[in-house]
Protein backbone atom coordinates (compact mmCIF):
# COMPACT_ATOMS: atom_id res chain seq x y z
CA UNK A 1 0.00 0.00 0.00
CA UNK A 2 1.74 3.73 -0.99
CA UNK A 3 -0.01 6.59 -0.90
CA UNK A 4 0.50 9.94 -3.35
CA UNK A 5 2.11 12.66 -0.97
CA UNK A 6 1.83 16.01 -1.85
CA UNK A 7 3.62 17.34 0.78
CA UNK A 8 4.06 17.19 4.76
CA UNK A 9 4.75 19.52 7.23
CA UNK A 10 5.09 19.90 11.15
CA UNK A 11 3.19 23.54 11.95
CA UNK A 12 -0.36 23.89 14.39
CA UNK A 13 -4.04 23.33 13.62
CA UNK A 14 -5.20 26.95 12.22
CA UNK A 15 -8.93 26.01 12.45
CA UNK A 16 -11.51 24.59 14.29
CA UNK A 17 -12.21 22.71 17.45
CA UNK A 18 -8.27 21.62 17.62
CA UNK A 19 -7.41 25.13 17.04
CA UNK A 20 -3.86 26.39 17.24
CA UNK A 21 -2.80 22.34 18.46
CA UNK A 22 0.62 21.64 17.12
CA UNK A 23 0.17 18.99 14.02
CA UNK A 24 1.89 17.67 11.83
CA UNK A 25 0.19 16.90 8.14
CA UNK A 26 0.14 14.82 5.71
CA UNK A 27 -1.34 16.07 2.55
CA UNK A 28 -2.19 13.65 -0.18
CA UNK A 29 -2.25 14.08 -3.65
CA UNK A 30 -5.90 14.15 -6.33
CA UNK A 31 -9.02 15.52 -5.49
CA UNK A 32 -12.25 15.20 -7.94
CA UNK A 33 -14.22 17.95 -6.33
CA UNK A 34 -12.24 20.97 -8.07
CA UNK A 35 -13.56 23.93 -6.05
CA UNK A 36 -12.60 27.09 -7.27
CA UNK A 37 -11.45 28.34 -4.45
CA UNK A 38 -9.32 25.41 -3.57
CA UNK A 39 -6.04 26.91 -1.35
CA UNK A 40 -4.88 23.33 -2.31
CA UNK A 41 -5.24 23.52 -5.81
CA UNK A 42 -1.69 21.94 -6.52
CA UNK A 43 -3.83 18.72 -5.69
CA UNK A 44 -5.83 18.34 -8.72
CA UNK A 45 -5.49 21.33 -10.85
CA UNK A 46 -3.50 21.10 -14.12
CA UNK A 47 -1.84 24.54 -14.01
CA UNK A 48 -0.37 24.00 -10.36
CA UNK A 49 -0.03 20.25 -11.02
CA UNK A 50 3.91 19.55 -9.11
CA UNK A 51 6.43 18.06 -11.34
CA UNK A 52 6.45 14.90 -8.68
CA UNK A 53 4.57 13.52 -6.18
CA UNK A 54 6.01 11.17 -3.60
CA UNK A 55 4.14 7.30 -3.35
CA UNK A 56 4.89 6.62 0.27
CA UNK A 57 3.81 3.75 2.62
CA UNK A 58 2.81 4.20 5.62
CA UNK A 59 5.61 3.19 7.34
CA UNK A 60 7.62 5.80 5.73
CA UNK A 61 4.92 8.04 6.41
CA UNK A 62 5.12 7.15 9.76
CA UNK A 63 8.81 7.23 10.19
CA UNK A 64 8.59 11.07 9.02
CA UNK A 65 6.17 12.30 11.78
CA UNK A 66 8.38 10.20 14.32
CA UNK A 67 11.22 11.89 12.76
CA UNK A 68 9.98 15.99 12.28
CA UNK A 69 7.64 16.13 15.02
CA UNK A 70 7.26 15.85 19.19
CA UNK A 71 5.38 12.60 20.28
CA UNK A 72 1.82 14.78 21.53
CA UNK A 73 1.71 16.58 18.25
CA UNK A 74 -1.68 15.37 16.39
CA UNK A 75 -1.39 14.01 12.87
CA UNK A 76 -3.73 15.92 10.46
CA UNK A 77 -4.65 13.24 7.00
CA UNK A 78 -6.12 15.85 4.78
CA UNK A 79 -5.91 16.70 0.97
CA UNK A 80 -6.78 16.69 -1.94
CA UNK A 81 -9.10 14.18 -1.37
CA UNK A 82 -8.00 11.35 1.58
CA UNK A 83 -11.14 9.69 1.95
CA UNK A 84 -10.70 8.07 -1.76
CA UNK A 85 -7.47 5.70 0.04
CA UNK A 86 -7.47 3.23 2.36
CA UNK A 87 -6.67 4.61 5.59
CA UNK A 88 -6.51 1.84 7.70
CA UNK A 89 -2.85 1.13 7.37
CA UNK A 90 -1.51 4.76 7.40
CA UNK A 91 -3.94 4.85 10.82
CA UNK A 92 -2.96 1.75 11.99
CA UNK A 93 1.28 2.88 12.08
CA UNK A 94 0.35 6.42 13.85
CA UNK A 95 -1.90 4.56 16.43
CA UNK A 96 1.22 2.50 16.71
CA UNK A 97 3.27 5.09 17.58
CA UNK A 98 0.94 6.47 20.12
CA UNK A 99 -0.10 9.65 17.32
CA UNK A 100 -4.11 10.62 17.18
CA UNK A 101 -5.07 10.85 14.34
CA UNK A 102 -7.18 14.01 12.25
CA UNK A 103 -8.80 13.87 8.87
CA UNK A 104 -10.03 16.56 6.89
CA UNK A 105 -12.74 15.24 4.00
CA UNK A 106 -15.51 16.18 1.83
CA UNK A 107 -17.30 12.75 2.80
CA UNK A 108 -17.43 11.39 -1.04
CA UNK A 109 -16.30 7.44 0.19
CA UNK A 110 -16.34 5.33 2.67
CA UNK A 111 -14.39 5.95 5.47
CA UNK A 112 -11.82 3.38 5.70
CA UNK A 113 -9.70 3.53 9.25
CA UNK A 114 -9.83 4.21 12.69
CA UNK A 115 -9.90 7.84 12.63
CA UNK A 116 -10.03 9.58 15.97
CA UNK A 117 -11.49 13.09 14.60
CA UNK A 118 -13.53 14.17 11.49
CA UNK A 119 -13.72 17.11 9.44
CA UNK A 120 -15.95 17.30 7.21
CA UNK A 121 -15.99 19.93 4.77
CA UNK A 122 -18.90 19.15 2.32
CA UNK A 123 -19.06 20.45 -1.08
CA UNK A 124 -22.82 21.21 -1.62
CA UNK A 125 -22.36 22.39 -5.78
CA UNK A 126 -19.83 19.11 -6.18
CA UNK A 127 -20.44 15.08 -5.11
CA UNK A 128 -22.18 15.44 -1.54
CA UNK A 129 -21.16 13.25 1.43
CA UNK A 130 -21.98 9.88 2.25
CA UNK A 131 -24.28 9.43 4.77
CA UNK A 132 -22.23 7.31 6.61
CA UNK A 133 -19.35 9.47 6.77
CA UNK A 134 -21.91 12.25 7.69
CA UNK A 135 -22.94 10.38 10.84
CA UNK A 136 -19.25 9.77 11.63
CA UNK A 137 -18.62 13.37 11.89
CA UNK A 138 -17.13 15.73 15.19
CA UNK A 139 -16.76 18.66 13.58
CA UNK A 140 -18.06 20.54 9.99
CA UNK A 141 -16.54 23.26 8.14
CA UNK A 142 -18.53 24.62 5.67
CA UNK A 143 -16.33 27.42 3.67
CA UNK A 144 -18.39 30.43 2.68
CA UNK A 145 -17.36 32.06 -0.72
CA UNK A 146 -20.94 33.41 -1.22
CA UNK A 147 -24.20 33.54 1.20
CA UNK A 148 -25.86 30.77 -0.53
CA UNK A 149 -23.31 28.11 0.64
CA UNK A 150 -24.48 28.67 4.39
CA UNK A 151 -28.30 26.84 3.50
CA UNK A 152 -26.40 24.91 0.39
CA UNK A 153 -23.90 23.07 3.07
CA UNK A 154 -26.54 22.61 5.87
CA UNK A 155 -28.29 20.27 3.37
CA UNK A 156 -26.04 18.02 2.99
CA UNK A 157 -25.79 17.11 6.67
CA UNK A 158 -28.74 15.14 7.15
CA UNK A 159 -28.08 12.73 10.04
CA UNK A 160 -25.25 14.50 11.46
CA UNK A 161 -24.57 14.09 15.68
CA UNK A 162 -26.18 16.65 18.07
CA UNK A 163 -23.20 17.37 19.56
CA UNK A 164 -21.15 17.74 15.87
CA UNK A 165 -19.96 21.01 16.15
CA UNK A 166 -20.74 22.86 12.44
CA UNK A 167 -18.42 25.95 11.91
CA UNK A 168 -19.21 28.84 8.90
CA UNK A 169 -15.47 29.42 7.54
CA UNK A 170 -15.04 32.65 5.40
CA UNK A 171 -13.51 31.45 2.01
CA UNK A 172 -10.02 32.76 2.37
CA UNK A 173 -9.96 35.31 -0.31
CA UNK A 174 -13.11 36.58 1.62
CA UNK A 175 -11.84 36.92 4.83
CA UNK A 176 -8.58 38.16 3.43
CA UNK A 177 -10.60 40.97 1.57
CA UNK A 178 -12.75 41.00 4.55
CA UNK A 179 -16.06 41.10 2.50
CA UNK A 180 -18.68 42.48 4.29
CA UNK A 181 -21.67 40.78 2.38
CA UNK A 182 -20.02 37.67 3.59
CA UNK A 183 -18.50 37.93 7.02
CA UNK A 184 -22.39 39.59 7.98
CA UNK A 185 -23.79 36.77 6.57
CA UNK A 186 -21.92 34.31 9.08
CA UNK A 187 -22.70 36.50 11.81
CA UNK A 188 -26.37 36.95 11.04
CA UNK A 189 -26.76 33.05 10.44
CA UNK A 190 -24.65 32.09 13.89
CA UNK A 191 -27.25 35.00 16.03
CA UNK A 192 -30.18 33.22 14.17
CA UNK A 193 -28.92 29.77 14.86
CA UNK A 194 -26.75 28.96 17.80
CA UNK A 195 -25.74 25.54 17.02
CA UNK A 196 -23.45 27.33 14.26
CA UNK A 197 -19.98 28.86 14.87
CA UNK A 198 -17.91 31.90 13.21
CA UNK A 199 -14.91 30.16 11.86
CA UNK A 200 -11.30 31.65 10.92
CA UNK A 201 -8.07 30.08 9.32
CA UNK A 202 -5.73 31.57 11.79
CA UNK A 203 -2.86 29.64 10.68
CA UNK A 204 -2.93 32.12 7.32
CA UNK A 205 -2.83 35.48 9.56
CA UNK A 206 0.76 33.77 11.36
CA UNK A 207 1.79 32.25 7.99
CA UNK A 208 2.41 29.25 10.30
CA UNK A 209 2.76 26.89 7.66
CA UNK A 210 5.41 28.73 5.68
CA UNK A 211 7.83 28.29 8.55
CA UNK A 212 8.43 24.38 7.62
CA UNK A 213 10.51 23.87 4.80
CA UNK A 214 8.33 21.39 3.75
CA UNK A 215 5.55 23.30 3.24
CA UNK A 216 4.86 23.73 -0.96
CA UNK A 217 4.44 27.36 -1.32
CA UNK A 218 3.16 27.80 -4.82
CA UNK A 219 1.32 30.88 -4.74
CA UNK A 220 -2.24 30.20 -5.14
CA UNK A 221 -4.74 32.65 -6.91
CA UNK A 222 -6.93 32.19 -4.05
CA UNK A 223 -11.19 32.75 -5.52
CA UNK A 224 -10.63 30.89 -8.83
CA UNK A 225 -9.37 32.45 -12.02
CA UNK A 226 -12.28 32.25 -14.72
CA UNK A 227 -9.99 33.18 -17.67
CA UNK A 228 -8.17 29.58 -16.59
CA UNK A 229 -11.92 27.60 -16.40
CA UNK A 230 -12.20 27.16 -12.71
S1 LIG B 1 -12.66 19.28 -1.80
FE1 LIG B 1 -10.96 20.36 -0.76
S2 LIG B 1 -9.07 19.65 -1.81
FE2 LIG B 1 -10.83 19.10 -3.12
S3 LIG B 1 -10.94 20.80 -4.57
FE3 LIG B 1 -12.38 21.25 -2.86
S4 LIG B 1 -11.19 22.48 -1.42
FE4 LIG B 1 -9.73 21.52 -2.83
Amino acid sequence: MKYPVHERFYTWQGEGVHLGRAAYFVRLYGCPQACPWCDSAGTWHTEFRPERVSLMTPREIAAGVERESPSGAVVVVTGGEPILFDLAPLVGELHALGRAVHLETSGIAELRGEIDWVTLSPKPFGTWPLPSVVARTDEVKIIVHDVLDIDAGLRTLSGLRDDAVIWLHPEWSKARDRDRRVLNAITEAVKQNPRLRAGYQMHKLYRADDLDANSVKTLIPLGGNPELGY
